[in-house]
């Protein structure tokens, strides 16, 4: 019996300490992380497979508790507009394209809230440093693409000079802030008031932008 017992505990501390020098070994901490994204970013630039192995290093703990964010609340005031129209200005051949401000959809409803944020999202693509993203709003334009019924925003990545296009449509603000923290070399999420979150957690989203394979399925399909 006391042999039995005694097998057990040694049993366990076997499968403990493997188990603790696995984590030990595999997981990148914070200052390690830091180290290897200074090592890529020396240059200025991030290379495509530099990304793919910081995006695989992300650490999925940090030495800190992450930030519950700012205990303020923030009253959003909504302004009631009369105008029917809203009118997006191409930055390329500056003319100027009619939507009207209804929805009566969804798809038409996420196509107003790009239109209506769209100079945030030219603030945000340009923190996306190191690696040459862009948006591509010409949908969004009449006359730059007649015959577009149904617009939609792309970010574009340009890997190995060009050979190498990656296009995703459909972006959010918070799809181009969690790309900018990451080639920032940050490893947590700012969000709304400041609430933190493990970029890793992101990393599905994040390969998905940057056009790499996603292993496992990251978001709900079913519609
Ligand atoms: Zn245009």
């Amino acid at each position: 019996m006391g042999n039995l017992v005694l097998g057990i505990i040694i049993l366990l501390l076997t499968i403990g300490g493997w188990a603790w020098g696995w984590n030990y070994f595999k997981d990148k901490s914070e200052a390690e992380y830091k180290r290897l994204y200074s090592q890529y970013k020396a240059d200025g630039k991030l290379e495509r497979s530099e990304i793919q192995d910081l995006l695989a290093n992300l650490p999925a703990a940090l030495d800190r508790d992450l930030s519950l964010g700012a205990l303020c609340y923030e009253t959003i005031s909504v302004t009631a507009t009369e105008r029917n129209y809203h009118y997006y200005v191409c930055p390329l051949c500056m003319m100027r394209t009619a939507y009207e401000t209804k929805a009566t959809n969804e798809s038409e409803a996420n196509r107003l809230n790009v239109l209506m944020n769209i100079n945030e999202y030219r603030r945000l693509v340009k923190q996306v440093k190191g690696i040459d993203v862009k948006l591509d709003e010409s949908q969004f334009c009449r006359h730059c693409s007649p015959g577009i019924s149904n617009p939609h925003l792309l970010l574009v990545v340009n890997w190995e000079n060009g050979s190498d296009i990656h296009k995703v449509e459909d972006i959010t603000a918070e799809d181009l802030e969690i790309l900018a923290e990451f080639v920032q070399g940050a490893v947590v999420h700012k969000g709304e008031r400041d609430v933190e979150s493990l970029l890793l957690d992101y990393s599905p989203r994040l390969k998905r932008l940057l056009g790499f394979p996603v292993e496992a399925p990251d978001e709900k399909t079913a519609r």
